[in-house]
């Protein structure tokens, strides 16, 4: 009798996606963006009042919507997630010549907004369940690499500053948060949150991006909510709040009529249009953070008795918004990842590998690096699975 457990992992892999998946149209793509009444509706009454720039009541509401929804105190809306770390990372007192800690598996936008300070991005490992920062295996690595400097730590072997450090939370999966704060502490170096996948993740009750000092979002097309490109800046600090206003929003003084501005500073505003779209989105993020851990349970349980590999679920005491599914081959092996991606390509399911790490990209071969062996692995292992909301069904209101 044939079982779904029959053939070989690469035919496992693809009648595994057919059983969670495969009523949907094909293609299944990785994630697509959703749109109902409320997106037309705003949107249309910034075109009909005229409102579509840099100022209007749709930006002010989804800065509210955004901090009342995490819990942070202040919300900075900018035009991308990677505008939201650069400006964070300059708040945070990064300045040519310091290294900024990346982790080695992310997006290549966490490592560019340092390089955008005048800064070297200093790449470090990841912890296997959370798939971010291991906070242990980096107070180990810090402990040989940094010695004190002035009122900070310096790269023993550059000589150059170690100033801040951005963990990010991997397909929503949180990092742990509250012990990276504590080693992040301890060599005085600034925690800013790539929060950009996490909308909507949390740990022990407390929203993503909320515990460093800053934290980032990006609603860009692929994430959970989307104003078309924008991204956010979180913080709890009034005055790091209004400096991140200024620089965002090219210095300009409050002032009736007068145009005057006292730094040099960039034009990062998100447009009230899209801002639009994101008050529209969030109207819909609880039902769609629903329906995201309905689809994570059933790929867990589609691939709970595979041999080859399983699904990644939230680390324990944290809840993730599961923004993308993520399978994990038991043992690495390149060949066999690639193997199921065509395979399921064929089939009509878009998924695709991690990125490539971070220090094998041409622009960082030569960047400081810890050694890597589990970001390694774990390039070599993992498959996202095809993860837009509505594929736990369509039986919900397109509210
Ligand atoms: C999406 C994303 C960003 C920001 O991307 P933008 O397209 O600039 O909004 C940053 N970091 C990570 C990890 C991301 O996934």
């Amino acid at each position: 009798m044939m079982t779904m457990l029959d053939g070989t992992p690469v035919q496992q892999f693809v009648d595994a996606l057919e059983k969670v998946v495969g009523a949907a149209p094909r293609p299944v793509v990785l994630h697509e963006p959703e749109f109902g009444d409320n997106e037309q509706r705003y949107v249309a009454d910034c075109i009909t009042s005229g409102w579509v720039s840099s100022a209007g009541k749709y930006l002010d509401q989804f800065e509210a919507r955004i901090a009342e929804f995490t819990g942070a105190r202040h919300a900075i809306v900018v035009s991308s997630g990677t505008a939201a770390l650069h400006a964070a990372l300059l708040i945070a007192g990064v300045t040519p010549g310091d290294e900024v800690l990346i982790p080695a598996l992310t997006f290549v936008a966490s490592a560019n907004s340092a390089v955008h300070c005048g800064a070297v991005p200093h790449f470090i490992d990841s912890a296997d369940d959370t798939l971010g920062v291991c906070p242990d295996a980096l107070d180990a690595y810090l402990r040989d690499a940094l010695e004190p400097a002035g009122d900070g730590f310096r790269n023993r072997k550059t000589g150059r500053r170690v100033a801040a450090i951005v963990p990010m939370h991997t397909f929503g999966h949180p990092v742990r948060m509250e012990r990276l704060i504590e080693v992040a502490g301890r060599y005085k170096i600034t925690v800013v949150e790539d929060a950009a996948e996490s909308l909507g993740s949390s740990i022990h009750g407390r929203h993503t991006g909320t515990f460093g000092v800053m934290g980032t979002l990006s609603f860009n097309g692929n994430k959970i909510v989307t104003t078309g490109g924008g991204g956010a800046i979180l913080t709890d600090d009034a005055k790091l709040a209004e400096a991140l206003r200024k620089l965002t929003t090219t210095a300009k003084r409050p002032h009736r009529w007068e145009f005057i501005h006292d730094q040099v500073s960039y034009n990062y505003r998100m447009p009230n249009l899209n801002a639009a779209l994101g008050c529209a989105q969030f109207d819909k993020l609880p039902r769609m953070l629903e329906q995201k851990r309905l689809l994570a349970n059933r790929y867990i349980q589609a691939f709970g008795q595979f041999a080859a590999g399983y699904c990644v679920v939230e680390p324990a005491g944290t809840r993730s918004n599961y923004w993308l599914n993520a399978f994990k081959l038991a043992l690495p092996d390149r060949g066999l990842r690639d193997a199921m991606l065509e395979a399921s390509y064929n089939a009509g399911f878009h998924c695709r590998p991690a990125w490539e790490l971070m220090h094998r990209l041409p622009m960082f071969v030569d960047a400081p690096r810890a050694p890597l062996p589990v970001a390694e692995r774990l390039a070599d292992s993992i498959i996202n699975l095809p993860s837009s909301p509505k594929l736990a069904g369509q039986n919900t209101p397109n509210g």
